[in-house]
């Protein structure tokens, strides 16, 4: 059977795998292919293209198949975490490039940024989240190569226009590079909005299940970096391994009802503690007040996602004291899987990461709502 259709909606290909069927079998599910290398045919020839697994292999080539289908991409590259992937980018750079980034996003990119500058590999400068203006003043044109914008970014959950960043780094001659980890390609395709690069830890929503990590980098074909990143990935080894390109295809399949799932969840979560007295802030793009939610409603077609933060009233404690009180939300770092998760932020990205002290981050799941706000209530009254 065909593995792939244009005719199609995206939802479906991914559902079905790529409709794809295993001719031996019969099988619905894909087989995972665990081969580290691959024999030649009589003539010496590749039968399919794999060499050896360090290159690519047709387990993890079917999930990134699967991917570029969902991001409306020519190709997507899977690696074995997030960091592995924004690390290939980095480092297929010119020398000496220089690179804008927020200065409130993912807390280890950031300190992956700052190692590269301190040794002299780049030159870096950061913008406040969102702020246009000040991502135009951050670029040098000619000399920035990369802007790194995460979007809806972790911490207070700000948006960013990424059709406007777009526009602003390629005026640079830069690449703009959008990790849209917490608005999968379900709800937010970002090469349909400009940019070149987009970048997901696969860890989270796209493998959902909190059971292995990865990272993946979707592109068109005309992409300048993209053979550069692919040779690093190369070089490095940090291509995903077949087991978790199998798990991965198997949470694709769920993944756009898994996220409307979540999103709803997290929608009547954020509505009820955002009326509720001892609560100082519910940061969740979904809710009119929030600063971003006019280009959020535009950039997140299908849901908000299930990510947000609360900031708590009372003492400096109180936050960290509820992240220890909760029965149903599973004291952990991450986000994106099927159950839902706090976390007291500050304590996890450290204490100049600029997260408030009373902010905890939530990763709503699928779980029956009643049951989360009703454990986030009994952790606020046990903390009162
Ligand atoms: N980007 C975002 C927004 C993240 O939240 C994370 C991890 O938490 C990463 C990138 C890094 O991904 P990984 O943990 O898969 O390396």
């Amino acid at each position: 059977m065909a593995r792939k259709s244009n005719t199609l909606a995206p939802e479906t290909l991914a559902a079905q795998a790529l409709r794809h069927i295993d001719p031996a079998s019969g099988s619905v599910v894909p087989p995972m292919v665990a081969a580290s290398t691959f024999a030649r045919d009589e003539n010496y020839d590749l039968r399919e293209g794999y060499i050896y697994a360090r290159y690519g292999s047709p387990t993890t080539a079917h999930a990134e198949e699967i991917i570029a289908t969902l991001e409306g991409a020519d190709e997507s590259l899977l690696l074995n975490s997030g960091m592995s992937a924004s690390v290939a980018v980095v480092e297929a750079l010119p020398p000496n490039a220089h690179v804008v980034a927020q200065s409130m996003m993912y807390h280890v990119g950031l300190h992956w940024l700052d190692r590269q500058a301190r040794r002299g590999v780049i030159r870096k400068d950061l913008f406040p989240a969102g702020d246009l203006d000040a991502l135009e003043a951050a670029l040098i044109p000619g000399e920035t190569k990369l802007v790194w914008i995460e979007t809806p970014a972790n911490g207070d959950w700000s948006i960013t226009d990424i059709a406007a960043a777009a526009e602003l780094a390629h005026r640079a001659g830069a690449v703009l590079m959008v990790d849209s980890t917490a608005a999968p390609p379900c709800t937010t395709k970002p090469l349909d909005l400009g940019a070149d690069i987009s970048f997901h830890s696969a860890t989270k929503y796209m493998g959902g299940h909190s059971d292995f990590t990865a990272g993946v980098l979707s592109a068109r074909k005309d992409m300048p970096l993209w053979a550069d990143i692919r040779e690093v990935r190369s070089f490095q080894g940090t291509i995903l391994p077949a087991f978790e390109s199998w798990l991965l295809i198997r949470s694709l399949r769920s993944l756009h009802i898994r996220y409307e799932a979540c999103s709803r969840n997290a929608m009547a979560f954020a509505q009820h503690f955002a009326a509720h007295q001892v609560i100082e802030a519910v940061l969740y793009p979904g809710l009119p007040d929030h600063p971003g939610h006019d280009v959020a409603a535009r950039q997140m077609k299908n849901g908000f996602g299930g990510m947000m933060s609360i900031r708590v009233k009372g003492s400096d404690s109180r936050a960290f004291e509820m992240a220890k009180q909760t029965k149903v939300f599973i004291p952990a770092t991450s986000l994106g899987g099927v159950e839902s998760l706090i976390e007291h932020r500050r304590t996890v990205a450290g204490e100049d990461s600029g997260i408030p002290a009373n902010l905890l981050r939530i990763s709503i799941g699928i779980e029956n709502i009643d049951d989360l706000i009703a454990d986030f209530e009994q952790a606020l009254a046990a903390t009162a």
